[in-house]
């Protein structure tokens, strides 16, 4: 695999491969403790395939275990702390790993569970792996799971195949000028965009510099972490982009290096793009969109002012040029001509083969073509000359922050909460992006509780259930759901406040 032979390239020189708060990780240690790390994987469960679960943040040793978990032919699962226990124990029971890196004390169960310590050990035992127990292009690298309309995570399957392809696609657009650079790495790694850090930039022996959840969360910490990082290359959702903006310190100033902005992972503004471009003269400003299923980023365009002039969003670009991008009737899968609307679908090596234990829904989302594999996105879109506008989703799929959320998912966990009969789950609009959830609840019995106190409750228990994320702004408990002609919950009418 590309990137684990760069590693081996770079291990021969002083470069450092990943800065976390004081924390210096160079590539030499990467890839030795990657080494050591397959080493014990091997030795331990010999011929056994199974990927591995890693539960965790940004620590220092994940790349390593991730790296260490290709470097012995199999692929692992990271997962944000975000995450409660019982969404992990889902997790959990599809994959079935042998090993499970736990740096929060879970308590899971698997045939090893390595706590931080554990890990360190491991690590630093100086063993090696050979070359020939890599991962080969037809195996899974990495499983990311996401939210699913069932209620359940879904496992989407990334091969070290479809990673390879993505590097090729994306080459241009990550590219930095000069030796070396320094990157961005704020993307939680149980979310795609971070494939750009651990993939492509550790492949050009970039550094990736690391802010955590705790400074994003916090403008003093989050700023104090940009002045002292150097980075030459942003990839953040526009959201990120948007709060920093709300400091006058987000200019040249803070970031005297930075090339490139990449935002991608929800709808980017004209005025995003226009303001960035405004504080970081010189800087280029670029949209990339891509689903987790077709390995992170698959269409970009650069945010010119001439573009940002144009309409109130940026258009999310042209395909690169190893894949195929198509706009289809959503109901006949019939090609459409320019200009008309339809759902967008990728084809091309950088599509996965699917969810993990889960054929239908594979089989629902992803097609074959000419021996090509192609995948449905759900994103309603048209293109005109080459360039893709995007509209929105044809599901009830939403972004919030750039995290991906599916309403029912949300609506399903909320009946779990106790005394909840029922649940609807609305996004709150600014503009063209999601600011929030409000779920509307109708209980089984009167509570007698105040309003804010039963939010309190029901976001408690409904926290323990799903990603923090995904746990709505409000709450606001109804007598009945107004209902739409075909019956079904008429989300439009309880949005704008209409009483059944
Ligand atoms: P994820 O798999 O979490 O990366 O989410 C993929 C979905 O996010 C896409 O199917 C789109 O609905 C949305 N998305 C990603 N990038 C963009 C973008 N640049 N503009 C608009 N929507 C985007």
């Amino acid at each position: 695999m590309f990137l684990l032979e760069r590693l081996k390239t770079y291990a021969g020189t002083d470069r450092t491969a990943i800065l976390y708060g004081g924390e210096v990780l160079s590539y030499a240690r990467l890839d030795a403790w990657s080494d050591a790390f397959a080493a014990w994987l091997l030795a331990r469960f010999g011929e056994d395939r199974t990927p591995i679960l890693i539960y965790g943040h940004k620590e220092l040793s994940i790349p390593a275990c991730m790296f260490g978990a290709l470097k012995s032919g199999r692929g692992y699962v990271p997962v944000d702390t975000t995450f409660p226990r019982e969404r992990v124990a889902q997790i959990v029971e599809a994959v079935r790993p042998r090993v499970i890196v736990d740096f929060c004390g879970l308590g899971l169960e698997a045939p090893a569970v390595l706590d931080g310590m554990a890990l360190t050990e491991i690590l630093e035992s100086g063993g090696t792996a050979d070359r020939g127990t890599w991962i080969t292009p037809g195996q899974t690298a990495y499983i990311l799971f996401t939210s699913g309309s069932t209620g359940q995570p879904k496992g989407v399957q990334i091969t070290a195949g479809n990673i390879a392809a993505f590097s090729r696609g994306v080459d241009s657009l990550l590219r930095c000028e000069g030796e070396g650079g320094t990157f961005l790495n704020a993307i939680s790694y149980s979310f795609d965009v971070s494939v750009c850090a651990l993939y492509y930039a550790l492949s050009r022996g970039m550094t990736l510099y690391t802010v955590d959840r705790a400074a994003l969360n916090d403008a003093r910490s989050l700023f104090a972490a940009l002045a002292a990082s150097g980075i030459d290359i942003w990839v953040s959702t526009p959201s990120l982009g948007e709060l920093c903006l709300q400091s006058e310190q987000f200019d040249r100033g803070l970031l005297p290096r930075v090339q490139k902005f990449i935002f991608c992972g929800e709808v980017m503004t004209s005025k995003l793009g226009r303001e960035v471009r405004r504080r970081f003269p010189g800087a280029r400003v670029y949209n990339a969109y891509g689903p987790t299923e077709t390995t992170v980023l698959v269409t970009a365009v650069e945010a010119t002012d001439a573009l940002c002039a144009a309409g109130e969003t940026v258009p999310i670009g042209y395909g690169f040029g190893n894949l195929t991008c198509q706009i289809a009737d959503p109901e006949t899968g019939a090609l459409l001509p320019d200009g008309q609307q339809g759902e967008l679908r990728i084809l091309g090596e950088c599509v996965s083969p699917g969810y993990l234990g889960d054929p239908e829904r594979t089989a629902r989302s992803f097609f074959e073509r000419d021996g090509v594999r192609g995948y449905r996105t759900g994103d309603l879109c048209s293109r005109e000359n080459g360039m893709i506008y995007y509209y929105g989703r044809l599901d009830g799929q939403v972004k919030l922050n750039g995290f991906r959320v599916e309403l029912e998912d949300v609506e399903r966990n909320l009946t779990k909460v106790p005394n909840i009969a029922r649940a609807a789950v609305v996004p709150e609009y600014r503009g063209a992006l999601v600011q929030g959830l409000t779920a509307y609840v109708l209980l089984e019995a009167p509570d007698g509780l105040g309003s804010l106190q039963r939010a309190k409750r029901i976001k408690e228990a409904l926290g323990a259930l799903v990603p923090s994320y995904m746990v709505p702004r409000k709450i606001v408990a109804v007598d009945a759901f107004p209902l739409n002609t075909n019956g079904k919950v008429d989300k439009k009418a309880l949005s704008a406040g209409g009483k059944p």
